[in-house]
């Protein structure tokens, strides 16, 4: 099948099972999801109509602690998207060096098309669904794309009726009420600026710098916010709408207040308009995606002008661009690492629910700052060691990680 994810996923583990010489036998295990499980979800529409939805958990590798991974409503989701999604799952929790493994589920759905009592029965009908193969010890799911707090509430209820006591730590990215944990909404945009400064830190290059970033969402933002107070310039931001230049840098509170209201960045007091294209392109120092995927590709690759990249987005650039990049010596931080601080709180929500506990943000934000700089720095010396770009370090690291823990359990 063409541009199948989940082949994908398979050509990527072959690679970097070459790199770190990996057993041919431990090569299979992981070369496949543990389980998939596939179930149809009776729903009935506010209309009295009974509709039938296909839906998925796929469960990847659970040889370093439980599966973890998002619950996505999509009309676009596949069993092959699925299984692809908790495969790079297992390899983000490895290399952000967190005890869980990897998984994914989802369900063929457009949300957009459901009233909010038909989400909420479909919410509830999958946690039944899928409710023996979850737990705080077994799998823990979170939000994805098209699902969020307020839904993670409604399965976790249902799960606990289910087995008839509390169990808060089987999902995570619940809200404040529900125990989720404070930090979560800021967790990947800061999580990427500690990565960056310690690059800095590597490279011994100082603050400020030049940073373009694009998307100005929950990671973009978060993003500019920390790297701002910290002294950085933030000569460009965009959005869906377009972008905006400032030489002499953009306020990004200031720039979310005038998003808030009007509804776009374009227009911003003080600044010029670019393209999300031109953007890209800008002679700066730190170039930050943070919108959506492949969007540094052949066709752009070579006027890509930034000293450094810092993937916030999942998937920005294409293989074959990251090629280029590496020869034009350009260096670019991967996503498993960069945005990794979402998945590293959803752990710490873990961690707080399975205690009793309730951090507070500042600790949260501490906690954080630790785990993914060492996360970095390990995955810096690994580049260092076998010449490669930082992915294919990043790669090797979270393989060999898991590799391990399987051969261990596998004796
Ligand atoms: P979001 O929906 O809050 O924001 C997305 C931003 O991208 C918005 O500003 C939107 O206007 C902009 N955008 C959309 N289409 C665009 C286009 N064609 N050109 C330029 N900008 C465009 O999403 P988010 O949570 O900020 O996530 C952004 C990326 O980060 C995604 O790739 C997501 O998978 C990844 N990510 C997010 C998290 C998290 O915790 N939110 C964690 C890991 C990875």
């Amino acid at each position: 099948m063409k541009n199948d994810p989940f082949l994908n996923a398979q050509t990527q583990i072959r690679k970097v099972s070459e790199v770190i010489e990996l057993d041919k036998g431990l090569l299979e295990v992981l070369l496949n999801p543990q389980r998939v499980l596939e179930v149809k979800l009776p729903l009935r529409m506010d209309s009295g109509e009974l509709k039938v939805l296909t839906a998925y958990r796929s469960q990847h590798n659970n040889a370093l602690g439980p599966f973890k991974g998002g619950i996505r409503f999509h009309q676009n989701v596949s069993i092959e998207e699925v299984k692809a999604l908790s495969t790079w799952m297992t390899w983000k929790c490895a290399a952000a060096d967190l005890p869980l493994g990897g998984g994914k589920g989802g369900i063929i759905v457009d949300p957009k098309e459901l009233s909010k009592k038909e989400l909420e029965r479909l919410s509830r009908a999958y946690a039944r669904a899928i409710a023996d193969i979850i737990g705080e010890d077994k799998d823990v799911p979170a939000p994805d794309v098209n699902t969020d707090g307020e839904i993670m509430g409604w399965m976790l209820d249902e799960y606990e009726q289910v087995i008839q006591r509390k169990s808060p730590a089987t999902f995570t990215g619940k809200t404040l009420l529900d125990e989720g944990s404070k930090g979560r909404t800021e967790a990947t945009g800061y999580g990427g600026v500690y990565v960056m400064q310690e690059l800095l830190k590597q490279l011994s290059i100082e603050v400020p710098q030049t940073i373009a970033i694009q998307g100005f969402g929950n990671v973009g933002y978060y993003f500019a916010e920390l790297a701002y107070q910290l002294g950085h310039k933030i000569v460009a931001i965009s959005d869906s709408k377009g972008g905006v230049y400032s030489a002499s840098g953009i306020d990004p509170v200031a720039a979310m207040d005038f998003k808030n209201r009007e509804g776009r960045l374009l227009g911003l007091p003080n600044t010029k308009e670019i393209s999300n294209e031109e953007l890209l392109e800008l002679s700066v120092d730190v170039l930050v995606p943070s919108a959506l995927e492949n969007v540094i590709t052949d066709a752009n690759v070579e006027r890509i002008k930034a000293k450094l990249i810092i993937e916030m987005a999942n998937g920005p650039i294409t293989p074959t661009a990251d090629e280029v990049l590496f020869k034009k010596g350009i260096l670019s931080v991967p996503d498993i690492i960069a945005n990794a601080g979402g998945v590293t709180v959803s752990y710490f929500e873990w961690e707080q629910n399975k205690k009793g506990e309730k951090w507070g943000k500042e600790e949260v934000l501490g906690k954080l700052s630790s785990k993914i700089t060492k996360a970095f720095n390990d995955t810096y010396a690994k580049m260092k060691e076998l010449g490669t770009n930082m992915r294919v370090a990043a790669y090797a690291i979270a393989v060999s990680k898991v590799a391990q823990a399987e051969a261990a359990r596998l004796k």
